[in-house]
């Protein structure tokens, strides 16, 4: 396809790296509704490498300048957007008919013009709309690419209003989960990690867990309640499943918050036990949503380096052989963790 010379307030930029997500499997698969054709790919990092003056003038940006961008494209004009909450824009996109927000890498077909609208490409073309953050030059890409997954867990910390001397339970050591452990605890809480796999436990306990404990062979409520002292202020459930959804509930102290990340599908529905879980203990439940309000802490949080953030970079295949990477994550190889993919080399 051809690179987009943008218009007056777009930019174009060039892609050097993108996290492969388990949503952009999902999507292959046809579980996200039918976008296609698409350039999926909605966690990329890259260069500006065209910009319109008064674009760069209005963003202070300059050809060269490394970059995230949002993959949310907000009309910033409906009541959520002016609230804050652009992951629920309420303006349903006339292009695609879909009843949510446009979103880069997922629900934009390649058909709308210029059709870059993906990371798993060379370049991406940055319509007006876009939020675009400025990323410090001397940041690694491989560290710099886990910015998107990194503003999700920020986002979902801000939900659950995770403060200092907060106790708090991650459940699901994925890379959502893990990025949890760390904002959690740069927040100043004491965090608990729970899951199956023993390695990614233990890699929590490098991004500031105090404790990593199996559900395999441990019971998470007395584990918590030995460990806090009793049940915890807030639970996080990144795992995606209903099971992992309950288990947060009962987790919770009264009146604590639980937030919801992950996506369990359709079809699944998470059923609590009798109003003793949620009712009469007044417990808070907050699904949080994309990223949207997260790229800022979480650029800040990878600024500051407190964590071995490079670790969670495993694998990185070039643009021609995602499906190689996609095999690497269906495989579910004990040593995965983040897979990326390098449109424009090292
Ligand atoms: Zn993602
Ligand atoms: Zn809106």
């Amino acid at each position: 396809m051809p690179v987009p010379a943008p218009a007056a307030d777009e930019l174009v930029i060039r892609v050097r790296r993108v996290g492969v997500c388990a949503t952009d499997l999902h999507l292959l698969a046809g579980h996200i509704g039918d976008p296609f054709p698409l350039v999926p790919g909605h966690e990329f990092v890259g260069e500006v490498s065209a910009i319109g003056d008064p674009a760069a003038l209005e963003r202070g940006l300059a050809v060269g300048d490394h970059v995230a961008v949002e993959m949310l494209l907000p009309c910033r004009r409906c009541p959520r957007c002016i609230e804050g909450r652009y992951n629920l824009c309420e303006q349903d996109d006339m292009m695609t008919g879909l009843a949510r927000g446009r979103e880069l890498g997922i629900n934009i077909p390649r058909t709308v013009a210029p059709g870059l609208w993906g990371g798993y490409s060379e370049y991406l073309f940055v319509p007006p709309e876009a939020i675009v953050h400025r990323l410090p030059d001397d940041l690694p890409w491989d560290v710099a690419a886990l910015v998107e997954p990194l503003a999700v867990a920020s986002r979902a910390i801000a939900r659950g209003r995770v403060g200092a001397g907060d106790r708090v339970v991650v459940i699901g050591p994925g890379p959502i989960g893990i990025l949890t452990v760390a904002a959690a605890r740069s927040a100043g809480a004491s965090v608990m990690i729970l899951g199956t796999r023993a390695n990614r436990l233990e890699t929590a306990l490098r991004f500031g867990a105090d404790a990593g404990v199996s559900l395999v062979d441990h019971d998470a409520e007395s584990v918590v309640r030995e460990r806090f002292g009793g049940l915890a202020d807030v639970v996080i459930e990144a795992a995606g499943s209903p099971d992992a959804q309950r288990l947060a509930a009962l987790l919770v102290r009264r009146g604590g918050r639980v937030v919801l990340t992950g996506a369990c599908g359709a079809g699944a529905i998470t059923s609590f036990r009798s109003d003793e879980d949620l009712l009469t203990r007044e417990i808070d439940i907050l699904p949080s949503f994309l990223s949207a309000g997260g790229f800022g802490p979480a650029i800040a949080l990878l600024e500051r380096g407190e964590f071995p953030y490079a670790e969670l970079v495993t694998h990185s295949f070039p643009l021609e052989a995602v499906a190689e990477a996609f095999g690497v994550i269906e495989g579910r190889a004990e040593d995965v963790m983040k897979v990326l993919l390098l449109p424009t080399g090292p």
